[in-house]
């Protein structure tokens, strides 16, 4: 393992497990489960054991990955919800004490893009509506599974980010902006429950072959990008009960940690 100061990040380079992880008798929550990334993270947690709790707005999506999932000899619990709606993340978190009594991994990784566009032709509507789908429905699901997460013996929360947080490039604001915000509420987040068995990471998946991707860079050729189940399979050691980090994001394209250390 080597580590070195980059600009604001202390970086560690971290070998992905080996997909054998056992997750028998875990209750995962995965949001944007109905395609992309959370389609795959959905599938490969439910394939290493764990009772998947799906949650998306496209009933298709969610009913193609529940037979995926029960094929394969997996546990699913499909939730078409709109996460804009803040009443219904709260009795998701209801329904889930009720019939689990705990959340053993939470995986945020429902997300949108918005427009590529400067700033200043950004229409109003459109930012806000980034803003409640990757920030404020973001928290909002961490105050609803935060206790559940707790009753876990390991609780691990993932939320999904992107490199943009950081490079905040060119047209890319209402997004990048987004990002960063959903990082520094997981950094809080991981600060708040560092003294308990509770995980909370980041994770960068880098350019993937999705929907979004394909709507952010309309020009590229999507099969010089992985796929989203190559990169799915690297969120997996982010929800092992093994896991030590926390308050860190691990970096899909170089397999590695990033922390938030100060430069010396
Ligand atoms: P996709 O557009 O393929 O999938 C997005 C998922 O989020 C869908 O399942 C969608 O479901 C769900 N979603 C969006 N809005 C809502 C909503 N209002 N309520 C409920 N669910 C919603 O995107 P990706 O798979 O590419 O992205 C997954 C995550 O990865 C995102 O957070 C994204 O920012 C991040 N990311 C992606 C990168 C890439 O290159 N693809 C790079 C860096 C980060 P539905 O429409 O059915 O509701």
């Amino acid at each position: 393992m080597t580590a070195k100061a980059t600009h604001a990040f202390a970086t560690c380079v971290w070998t992905v497990m080996t997909p054998s992880l056992d997750l028998s008798n875990r209750i995962a929550l995965v949001t944007g489960a109905s395609r992309g990334i959370g389609y795959f993270t959905a599938k490969h947690l439910a394939a290493a054991g764990a009772h998947v709790i799906a949650v998306a707005r496209t009933v298709g999506g969610l009913e193609e990955l529940d037979d995926e999932i029960k094929a394969a000899g997996g546990q699913a619990t499909l939730v078409p919800l709109d996460l804009t709606d803040m009443a219904g993340i709260d009795r998701l978190g209801g329904a889930i004490h009720e019939r689990w009594g705990k959340l053993d991994i939470l995986v945020a990784n429902a997300g949108m893009l918005g427009v590529i566009a400067p700033l200043g032709h950004v229409e109003a509507k459109t930012f806000e509506k980034v803003m409640t789908v990757n920030v404020t429905s973001t928290w909002r699901l961490i105050r609803s599974v935060d206790p559940l997460l707790r009753f876990s013996d390991a609780g691990r929360a993932i939320i999904v980010s992107s490199s943009s947080a950081h490079s905040a490039r060119a047209f890319w604001g209402p997004y990048a902006a987004s990002k960063a915000a959903a990082e520094t509420m997981m950094r809080s987040w991981a600060d708040e429950t560092r003294n308990m068995p509770l995980r909370v990471n980041a994770f960068d998946p880098g350019a993937t072959r999705t929907a979004m991707r394909a709507q952010a860079v309309p020009g590229e050729n999507p099969a010089t990008l992985p796929h989203p189940s190559e990169i799915a399979e690297k969120i997996l050691p982010l929800a092992s009960p093994d896991l030590t980090r926390t308050g860190e994001i691990f970096q899909a394209r170089h397999d590695r940690f990033v922390s938030y250390r100060q430069p010396e």
